[in-house]
């Protein structure tokens, strides 16, 4: 098996799924957060998202246990230097991103193949940062990971072939789809999408509807599983707004120009279902 040993950097809601996915696939997983608090938030979100796989009857209780065998929990960075690969899952800011994948260039073995799980960040930028520009690559999961099949996979301007190809049989291995797109701000998915969260946040702030209508006709109208401020809250507002400052800066046009209102949330600590509050209210579940 390539990258027999995969570390995951950051155990939030994606490090958590990611490595959730990679275990069950048979890697030996090692998840690395800055404090147990973290870890066991992560470990308490893996066991009850495999325990619903069983219950609904797509994994047996004999894979649950192998999958959980496979899992590692770590503070310690350095247990993250021996793995195969490396899948950093911090949050998307792009000088904690970089720091990050210096400390992992550095401490990491030649072979080692590093990849981020960036949201809009350019690969290219952090590749380089990382010191091993042609073994880095953008694996680009989606929430949440273990239901959901896309995988982006993005070169990065001087991503090797061979780091191309393996990434694409790492993400068809863990059972997904994956899709290449070339490194520019947001990729595919959060240049289309990310957008259209922000104007749905404009339509809120310049009182055109109130929330739950304008989630009711992109739901019911345009058929859309979750309307787009549910979506915001469920990706993180932070997240969101990290995102647009990417498109906003990346592309030099007022038209990703983040909504103020979406701002403002993020500064009170409003950042929606991770922290109990967005544009809904989560305290009572
Ligand atoms: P999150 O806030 O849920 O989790 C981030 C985790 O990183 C936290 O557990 C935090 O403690 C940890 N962390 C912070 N500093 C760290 C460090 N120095 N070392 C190790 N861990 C550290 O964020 P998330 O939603 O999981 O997003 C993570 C990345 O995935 C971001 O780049 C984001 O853009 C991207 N992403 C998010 C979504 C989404 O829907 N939320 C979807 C696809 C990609």
């Amino acid at each position: 098996m390539d990258f027999k040993r995969v570390a995951v950097v950051g155990g939030g809601q994606m490090g958590a799924g990611i490595a959730q996915v990679a275990a069950c696939a048979g890697h030996d997983v090692t998840l690395r957060d800055i404090s147990d608090d973290f870890l066991n938030r992560a470990r308490s979100t893996i066991g009850s998202s495999l325990g619903k796989f069983v219950e609904k009857g797509k994994l047996t209780e004999q894979a649950r246990e192998a999958a959980l065998s496979n899992l590692k929990f770590t503070t310690r960075m350095e247990e993250c230097f021996g793995a195969d690969l490396v899948v950093e899952a911090v949050p998307e800011d792009p000088a904690l991103k970089t720091q990050i994948l210096q400390e992992l260039g550095k401490g990491c073995s030649a072979k080692t193949v590093l990849a981020t799980n960036t949201s809009s960040i350019s690969v290219t930028l952090l590749g380089r940062a990382s010191g091993r520009a042609g073994s880095f690559i953008g694996i680009h999961f989606m929430n949440p990971v273990p239901l959901m099949k896309l995988v982006e996979i993005i070169r990065g301007y001087a991503t090797s072939d061979e780091t191309h190809r393996r990434a694409l049989d790492f993400a068809t291995r863990l059972g997904k789809s994956p899709v290449t797109v070339n490194d520019y701000p947001g990729f595919i998915s959060n240049r289309i999408l990310m957008p259209m969260l922000n104007e749905a946040a404009y339509a809120l702030m310049e009182g055109v509807a109130t929330k739950e209508a304008i989630d009711q006709v992109m739901t019911m109208g345009m058929n859309h599983p979750m309307g787009p401020l549910a979506l915001a809250d469920f990706i993180g507002l932070d997240t969101c707004l990290a995102i647009m400052e990417t498109l906003h800066e990346g592309f030099g046009d007022t038209k990703y120009r983040p909504c103020p209102l979406l701002r403002n949330m993020v500064l009170a600590g409003h950042l929606g279902k991770k922290s109990g509050r967005g544009f809904y209210d989560y305290a009572r579940g």
